[in-house]
């Protein structure tokens, strides 16, 4: 991706009112950023259909595996956004990337929810609910976690199992709440078998980049990567050395992105900010 051509370690990390240039692709995160659970961010449809307007290229790029591609897609068309599959991206797909290339064919035990189960089924994994034989222990956002669970996968890992991760994000924020997300299964199963989980694929990791990189964006592509959260979307947009814009609808507030080491090229209040002055 073509560098960014302002250091983020200069950013003075103040509220923008607005974004006064345009990018050629904008890479939008969806929980926090786009949606809040079922509904959408205020402005988002506006903002979305502007940009396309303008011959913008919007994907949509999330950690979360609890949908897959086509039904956000199709979740994004009825609220107002129409998508096409090729316009979303989640960690299951950066997963099953990964796993091509370096375990194809392998033996899963999956701590996750049906539709990461049926992405990674689909693409020619096994998929096993014992802890026998065992090539890796996947862990994802699962609602369905159960003490079961967590015992098939301490039990796979002490026989030998490798212990991958879609994504660490600690919760998804939703409208008045939040729900627990891979993290804390990350972390309960890192507690107990003191073994850390040895490859994130989803964002800010590399395998991500990568991935955006060898298949939609291209190696100079002019983006920026709009998210909720500094840990993820922002330490993404520092690692591959793009722009990055913080919005504030979903898990960081002001103080926070102030107090972070982590420093996002721009903090806007939300989406509706992205759009410069003269196409408002
Ligand atoms: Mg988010």
């Amino acid at each position: 991706m073509r560098q960014s051509k302002k250091p983020n370690d200069l950013i003075f990390p103040s509220l923008t009112e607005r974004i006064n240039r345009l990018y050629d692709a904008y890479l939008m995160d969806l929980d926090g950023t786009t949606l809040l659970g079922d509904t959408l961010v205020p402005d988002a449809e506006m903002v979305i259909k502007t940009l396309r307007n303008q011959g913008k290229r919007v994907v949509f790029l999330s950690n979360n595996t609890t949908s897959r591609a086509a039904s956000y897609a199709a979740q994004l068309t009825l609220l107002g956004i129409p998508t096409k599959n090729d316009d979303v991206i989640n960690s299951s797909m950066v997963l099953i990337n990964f796993l091509n290339n370096n375990i194809p064919q392998g033996r899963l035990l999956v701590i996750g929810e049906d539709a990461l189960i049926r992405d990674l089924e689909e693409n020619g994994f096994y998929v096993t609910d014992s802890e026998s034989n065992v090539d890796v222990v996947i862990a994802s956002f699962d609602r369905t976690f159960t003490y079961h669970k967590l015992q098939t996968a301490f039990d796979a890992i002490q026989n030998g199992a490798r212990f991958f991760a879609t994504n660490n994000d600690k919760y998804r924020p939703l409208k008045n709440s939040g729900q627990p997300d891979a993290g804390a299964i990350i972390a309960a199963i890192e507690a107990c078998t003191g073994k850390p989980c040895e490859v994130i694929v989803g964002k800010p990791s590399r395998h991500t980049i990568d991935y955006l990189t060898s298949t939609i964006l291209g190696s100079d592509c002019d983006c920026i990567i709009v998210g909720d959260r500094l840990e993820t979307d922002i330490q993404m947009g520092i690692n591959a050395s793009i722009e990055s814009a913080l919005v504030l609808t979903g898990a960081t507030n002001l103080d926070q992105a102030k107090r972070s080491e982590i420093k996002p090229t721009y903090i806007i209040n939300s989406i509706s900010n992205l759009l410069p002055d003269e196409i408002v």
